[in-house]
């Protein structure tokens, strides 16, 4: 029978009650029929060579990955490191989420370009460990979640060996996913530094690039296809969201950036002005745009360069467009040339 591979993520640092509730996680998970239970450092952190990110490339079946990082967060960050599979829904929601829902229908967000490539047929989940405060919400859920895969393996193998009469001579066992090759536990959890860069969520992006015009770091870069990426991870600035201010999609993360939405929370609308930027940025449009404009001027002037205010990659969502009446955000980044910022 194949197993379910269950990776936990630690909180970074040290935090007792994280800790422990890690710990009396692991310890419940390990005594669950079916499951390949693992640890990490925090998934942030892994850069390509770490033994726990290699581990997470290696995993081929469904995976359910539990993080101190929003579920959006986690699972573009898994996304971004080519450990791919369609979107798990979890069924584990704390309370308070219902008033937070993002309650935008689908249909009203522009088209995004969604993930690069073909996706592998698995699914991710992913679980929020600052949810609960305890194991056992958490171990019933990745019960749930075995016996959701496990149906659907064997819904797709009856379909199969229906489609396929030499297939059920064979026997059921190629629906398994092909065994994990062993890792050493230690490594596995060997300390990763830290590290700070943006996550795409392809799931919203539009490839409007207006973020490869904003940075003036190198962090962006676009692919064979023309489609943007995080090209440069470590060439962002360490603490800087400024990117994540201008995109008009609420497409940029920073898992663990202070406030809520740039973090990755499922909440607020997507689709330019329709962002309730008061309470996601703590501001309103001009706000945005103008802490933007500040924090990557800020980080310029560290690094030696001249800050450069709104003269330079500030959005150009009119581009292209007759010319008629300045929309509201038109008309902001008007205002802020003039004051020149
Ligand atoms: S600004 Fe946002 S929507 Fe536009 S390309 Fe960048 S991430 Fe995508
Ligand atoms: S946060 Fe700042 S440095 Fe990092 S990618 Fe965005 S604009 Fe560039």
């Amino acid at each position: 029978m194949s197993r379910l591979t269950v990776v936990l993520s630690q909180a970074p640092g040290k935090h007792p009650a994280k800790r422990a509730l890690e710990e009396s996680l692991v310890a419940a998970l390990l005594l669950e029929p079916g499951l390949e239970v693992s640890v990490v450092p925090n998934l942030y952190d892994l850069g390509p060579d770490h033994t726990g990110r290699l581990f997470l490339e290696s995993v081929r079946g469904d995976l359910v990955v539990l993080s101190w990082l929003y579920p959006r967060a986690a699972f573009w960050l898994l996304d971004r490191d080519g450990i791919q599979g369609h979107a798990g829904e979890t069924k584990l929601k704390p309370p308070a989420d219902e008033e937070d829902a993002d309650d935008t229908p689908t249909e009203d967000r522009p088209p995004a370009i969604g993930p690069a490539g073909a996706i592998p047929d698995r699914h991710v989940y992913c679980l929020d460990l600052r949810d609960f405060n305890k194991a056992e919400p958490y171990v019933g859920e990745v019960r749930r979640i075995a016996a959701e895969c496990r149906d659907r393996r064997d819904a797709k193998a009856r379909e199969r060996a229906a489609n396929s009469p030499a297939v059920v001579q064979l026997g059921l066992g190629f629906m398994s996913p092909e065994p994990t090759p062993g890792f050493d536990a230690a490594a596995l959890l060997a300390p990763a530094g830290r590290r700070w860069y943006p996550v795409i969520d392809y799931g919203r992006c539009t490839n409007c690039l207006e973020c490869l015009d904003f940075c003036l770091f190198g962090v962006y870069g676009v692919d064979s296809l023309e489609r943007i990426l995080v090209e440069n991870q470590d060439q962002c600035k360490k603490g800087c969201p400024a990117c994540s201010r201008v995109c008009p999609q609420q497409a940029i993360i920073f898992p663990e950036y202070k406030s809520a939405a740039i973090a990755g929370a499922d909440t607020g609308a997507v689709g330019g002005l329709k962002i309730d930027l008061s309470k996601l940025f703590g501001g309103d449009v001009a706000d945005a745009l103008a802490m933007a404009v500040q924090e990557r001027d800020r980080e310029l002037v560290n690094d030696g360069r001249e800050a450069v205010g709104a003269a330079v990659g500030l959005p150009k969502r009119q581009a292209g467009k007759p010319a008629g009446p300045k929309d509201e955000l038109d008309k902001l980044v008007d205002d802020l040339d003039a004051l020149g910022l």
